[in-house]
């Protein structure tokens, strides 16, 4: 049995998971089902064979590129803000910065569908091809530039966005249905604030929910 076993056993052992969950729980995340979620998602398989050891770590890894893996901790905090209090699934969620295609995994379960937007090809089709190994269905995915949204499939319920702009782009906050959430890191590089942007007709109403430190989002796209 190999370590890209889907089942996730051997080194992804439960033991090696409830450890992961732990630390998350000594962070802050409370909701149970993104917990549970984090536990059942097999993060060894978006990460290179080489780190699968250290897949269940709270840690970011690298993923090529120039590029990393978010780290679980960010994952859970982002989709627990964006789903508290609301109604699941929520419709249509857009994710800019799809990356290795592991938050879209998580954010899956919670959605009915996801629209994801990666602006390097090769992790989009590397985030597809992991994807469609775990059967996870109601993704769609697309390279552009994640500054642009996705026009035709706005508007969404939610967005999450994966890399940090100086400012939030117009497009998104245009592509976001009324009542919707948007999470992202804002500001420059190495250090940004999370902001979670709730959209009440046309006025837009911000809450920042702390410091964070995301690559930064990048405009244009590439092979
Ligand atoms: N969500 C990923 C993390 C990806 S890191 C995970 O679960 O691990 C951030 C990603 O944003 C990178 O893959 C980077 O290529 C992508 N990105 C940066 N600028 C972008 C842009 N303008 N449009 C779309 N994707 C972008």
């Amino acid at each position: 049995m190999n370590a890209r076993d889907t089942r996730g056993i051997g080194m992804t052992s439960a033991r090696t998971r409830d450890r992961l969950l732990a630390s998350l729980r000594e962070a802050g995340i409370e909701n149970e089902s993104v917990l549970e979620r984090i536990r059942d998602v097999p993060r060894h398989l978006f990460v290179d064979e080489a780190l699968a050891s250290r897949a269940y770590e709270n840690t970011v890894l690298p993923i090529g590129h120039g590029q990393t893996i978010s780290q679980p901790y960010i994952v859970a905090r982002m989709t627990e803000a964006l789903i508290e209090g609301r109604e699941l699934p929520i419709p249509k969620v857009l994710e800019i910065g799809t990356g290795c295609g592991y938050q879209t995994a998580v954010l899956a379960s919670f959605a009915r569908h996801v629209y994801g937007v990666e602006r390097i090809n090769a992790l989009l089709k590397f985030s597809r091809q992991r994807l469609r190994e775990l059967r996870i269905s109601n993704v769609s995915l697309r390279h552009a530039d994640g500054f642009e949204g996705w026009a035709s499939q706005a508007p969404f319920q939610g967005i999450l966005v994966a890399a940090a702009p100086a400012d939030v782009p117009e497009a998104l906050l245009q592509q976001l249905d009324d009542g919707g959430r948007l999470l992202i890191p804002v500001g420059s590089s190495g250090r940004q604030s999370l902001l979670r942007i709730t959209r009440r007709g046309d006025e837009f109403e911000r809450e920042t929910l702390g410091a964070v430190s995301f690559v930064p989002l990048v405009p244009g796209q590439t092979q």
